[in-house]
């Protein structure tokens, strides 16, 4: 394609990008519920801008020489420095203090201010190119890096636009070290840069877009007193048909509602968080907890066999039963009952083990309440 690109125009429309992308970056900061890196990210988009706008005029004699380059450079060096900051906190990392950002670019121009090497179109293009490429590598390495935490699609997305203006720059450093930059190649690559720009914006909205639905999908999905797993979350996580040597264990704390009668509903609600905590500190990583109604818990133990459920649903039992709650130099007696089913015959849903634990946690009550009563195959 031999489409004569004129570089003025070229740099107007890429210092136009950079506005907007600031301007949407700092639109999406306002309307999600408070991603963080954005400001600085916002920041870097608009120093850009000015940096470029400021390295066209003096070129074009419009600045004192001195005032450009140092200007320049010192507004590139902090630029890139911020739009790493930036993308290391949207990422999911700790917030760096401006104070820290601003170092590294502050020793460049004081440096820059002594040699005087600013002023050399070599060393200042040179100088800029070179922080560009390693800030926005460090963005892909920041974006990759959290990935395994956070699988969202648009992370790859904005790894992959990060990594495509960083390889711009770094296109552009032999360039300018062999002293051949011309405007069309300079003209072509600015074209490419406006098009990363916006790409990386739109990418952060669709990340945060991307964080938000997974937030909401979270929240249907759990309890919002003790922070595990509702009902929802029990169905969609439980196998369809309960593999053999799997148990379910139905629990349920005994006569809570005399405890919500006799210390108020807030020390009720304690004891349900203490109990959860307590079935979560007892339980296998694989092993599923879940809050199925009011003081009614389910719990999924896959690969065990039937003596070894039984040992873990009595050592559940035995340790809510010295379960400590104190409430104004009074114990909360708290015991739960626990009905038990081992699956020992595979090809039956869930639901039906589940009705099976629920027999048996009834019996449980029935038989005096804090014990496990293991649900017993009827041919
Ligand atoms: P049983 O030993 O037969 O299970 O007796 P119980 O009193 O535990 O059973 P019942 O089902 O009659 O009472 C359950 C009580 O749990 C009634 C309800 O007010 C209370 N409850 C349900 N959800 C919550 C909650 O989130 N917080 C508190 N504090 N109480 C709750
Ligand atoms: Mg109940
Ligand atoms: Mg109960």
């Amino acid at each position: 394609m031999n489409l004569p690109l004129d570089l003025p125009t070229v740099i107007l429309v890429y210092n136009t990008s950079l506005v907007a992308g600031a301007l949407s970056i700092l639109h999406i900061r306002r309307q999600s519920c408070g991603p963080r890196g954005l400001g600085y990210l916002a920041a870097a988009y608009l120093l850009l801008a000015i940096g470029s706008a400021v390295a066209w005029s003096g070129e074009h004699a419009v600045l004192p020489m001195w005032l450009w380059t140092h200007g320049s450079l010192l507004l590139g060096l902090v630029a890139y420095t911020l739009f790493w900051a930036g993308v290391r906190q949207f990422s999911g990392r700790r917030l760096i203090s401006w104070r820290t950002v601003l170092l590294l670019p502050a020793s460049a121009v004081l440096l820059g201010v002594v040699t005087g090497f600013p002023l050399q179109n070599f060393w200042r293009a040179g100088t800029f190119h070179a922080a560009a490429t390693l800030a926005l590598g460090a963005c892909v390495f920041e974006m990759l890096r959290d990935y395994h935490q956070e699988r969202l699609p648009s992370r790859k997305l904005l790894a992959a636009l990060l990594a495509l203006s960083s390889g711009i720059y770094a296109l552009r450093l032999p360039y300018i070290i062999a002293g051949t930059a011309g405007p069309t190649g300079f003209a072509w690559s600015f074209y490419a840069l406006v098009f990363c720009y916006f790409g990386i914006a739109l990418a952060v909205a669709s990340m945060s877009n991307e964080r938000a639905e997974v937030r909401l999908e979270l929240a249907a999905l759990t309890d919002p007193l003790t922070g595990i797993g509702n009902r929802r979350w029990l169905e969609q996580r439980l196998p369809v048909k309960l593999p053999i040597q799997s148990a379910i264990a139905q629990l349920d704390l005994d006569r809570f509602k005399h405890i919500n009668d006799r210390f108020g509903h807030a020390v009720g609600d304690h004891v349900l968080v203490a109990f959860a905590n307590c079935l979560q500190e007892q339980l296998r990583s694989l092993d599923l907890l879940a809050r199925t109604g009011g003081e009614e818990f389910v719990i999924y133990l896959p690969f065990v066999t039937q003596a070894e459920a039984l040992t873990i649903c009595e050592r559940l039992r035995e340790k809510v039963a010295v379960l400590h709650i104190d409430h104004e130099g009074e114990t909360v007696p708290v015991t739960v009952s626990i009905g038990l089913v081992w699956v020992d015959s595979a090809g039956t849903k869930s639901e039906t083990w589940i009705k099976k634990a629920d027999a048996a946690l009834y019996e449980a009550k029935l038989a005096g309440r804090n014990r496990v009563v293991l649900s017993v195959k009827q041919n």
